[in-house]
């Protein structure tokens, strides 16, 4: 239960849909915890990431209801850890990314930008896929991706500061200084800190006595 709430708290914080998805590894009590380690898990974590970005671009054929396979389960993997490496790249500035880059495309290349006529009769814009099973979940993160890359800014885009952690997060804080995932995370650091400094002084204090 506790372990549940641990990783409820992690998810939804980095502030870009694309980020979440990469955040769905993380580091609970210094072990490595996949959120996704099945297809009913991809399952609630897609619902729960719908409510999170409601300003996500809408794609046609919601309504129907995806098949939760291994095989759609393993293309999100496989799209996760290419996003990792990507962010990675762009916060360490490591690494060669046109594998990343081109994954990127052709899951891009899943959909593309049509209009639609509402019942009122309104026009709006919305994406189709050629593959339901898979652009419907995987358009709308790259998307997010895109936007991330593209239109972002580079040095708002962070790897907690905390070193056992693993979380990515966009930075929207208006001065810009935001320094780890989470309070959880600032907290455990303040503590260390803290920590760090009673032992010091402890040991000055011992120096001294002498
Ligand atoms: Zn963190």
């Amino acid at each position: 239960m506790a372990k549940e709430k641990v990783a409820g708290d992690a998810l939804f914080l980095s502030g870009s849909l694309a980020l979440d998805l990469v955040n769905t590894e993380m580091i609970v009590r210094r072990k490595k915890r996949d959120v996704l380690s099945s297809p009913d898990d991809l399952a609630h974590w897609w619902q729960a990431a719908l409510a999170h970005h409601p300003e996500q671009d809408s794609v046609e054929g919601g309504e129907t209801p995806l098949a939760w396979t291994f095989d759609l389960l393993e293309e999100v993997k496989r799209f996760r850890q290419s996003l990792r490496s990507l962010c990675t790249y762009l916060v360490e500035e490591q690494s060669t990314t046109i594998p990343d880059l081109e994954l990127l495309n052709h899951i891009l290349s899943l959909g593309y930008r049509s209009v639609q006529l509402t019942p009122p009769g309104e026009i709006i814009p919305v994406y189709r896929v050629y593959d339901q099973q898979k652009g419907r979940i995987l358009l709308p993160i790259a998307l997010s991706a895109l936007r991330l890359l593209t239109e972002a800014e580079r040095q708002r885009l962070h790897k907690c500061r905390n070193d056992r952690c693993i979380l990515f997060f966009y930075d929207t804080s208006k001065g810009g200084t935001r320094q780890w995932c989470s309070l959880g995370c600032l907290n455990r650091s303040r503590s260390i800190h803290q920590y760090q400094q009673r032992h010091n002084g402890r040991s000055h204090g011992m120096r001294n006595e002498r």
